[in-house]
């Protein structure tokens, strides 16, 4: 079995648009007695997974891709199209939480002030009204990184909020570093690993779906792997 890294495209001709963080909802920054981190959950990995908090997000632009880059902690954005082909084809290993999808006529001034601050007034000017309804997927994880050869060291395990911190190679944006073992694979055609935090994998089976039904916005990178 081949499994690939998955990655936003930013557009190849054209820029998709990309979703932007206005608000958090009932997002609770936590500090955990134990190893003192302060945006620790009670249950780290609940920030991926809990549908109890949301967001509102603004899209940079109006050009609209199925799967979106985006500022936002967890993993990936996608579209009400991509959400039903995931939820056909990969049933019981996605969910889905919320999002609740802002338009430029709802930003408040005092977020447009900072949006112009920080990007200019051709940024703002550039986010469109009535932009598509986008979903957050949750993901599980799906399989274990042969830690030794992905250079991964596990050097903070708290048993008080499960956070886990691990020492591994500047992300260069290359696969050819990062090991998979078949052994471990849950048979989810898209996953997390532990140790390599929100990035997303996929099998050969998702990217037929993805290629047969004509979604955009990913690319997709082959990692190794232990047989
Ligand atoms: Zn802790």
């Amino acid at each position: 079995m081949d499994f690939y890294r998955v990655m936003v495209s930013f557009g190849k001709r054209k820029l998709f648009a990309c979703g932007c963080l206005a608000e958090m909802i009932n997002y609770n920054r936590t500090s955990c007695p134990s190893c003192g981190i302060e945006w620790a959950m009670p249950d780290h990995n609940k920030l991926f997974n809990d549908k109890s908090w949301n967001m509102k997000i603004y899209m940079s632009r109006d050009h609209y891709a199925d799967f979106i880059a985006s500022d936002l902690p967890g993993s990936g954005i996608v579209s009400e199209h991509a959400k039903k082909i995931l939820m056909e084809n990969f049933n019981n290993t996605i969910d889905f939480g919320n999002i609740e999808m802002i338009s430029f006529r709802n930003l408040t001034d005092q977020k447009l002030k900072e949006i112009r601050d920080d990007f200019g007034y051709a940024a703002v000017k550039k986010i469109p009204n009535d932009p598509p309804q986008y979903y957050r997927m949750l993901l599980k994880q799906g399989a274990d990184l042969d830690f030794e050869k992905s250079n991964i060291k596990l050097i903070l395990d708290c048993h008080k909020c499960g956070r886990k911190n691990y020492d591994r190679p500047r992300d260069t944006g290359t696969s050819s570093n990062i090991y998979i073992i078949e052994s471990t694979w849950k048979y989810y055609d898209l996953f997390h690993v532990e140790g390599k935090g929100n990035t997303i994998f996929c099998s050969e089976r998702f990217i037929d779906i993805y290629d047969q039904n004509k979604l955009t916005g990913l690319e997709f990178e082959k990692v190794q792997t232990v047989r």
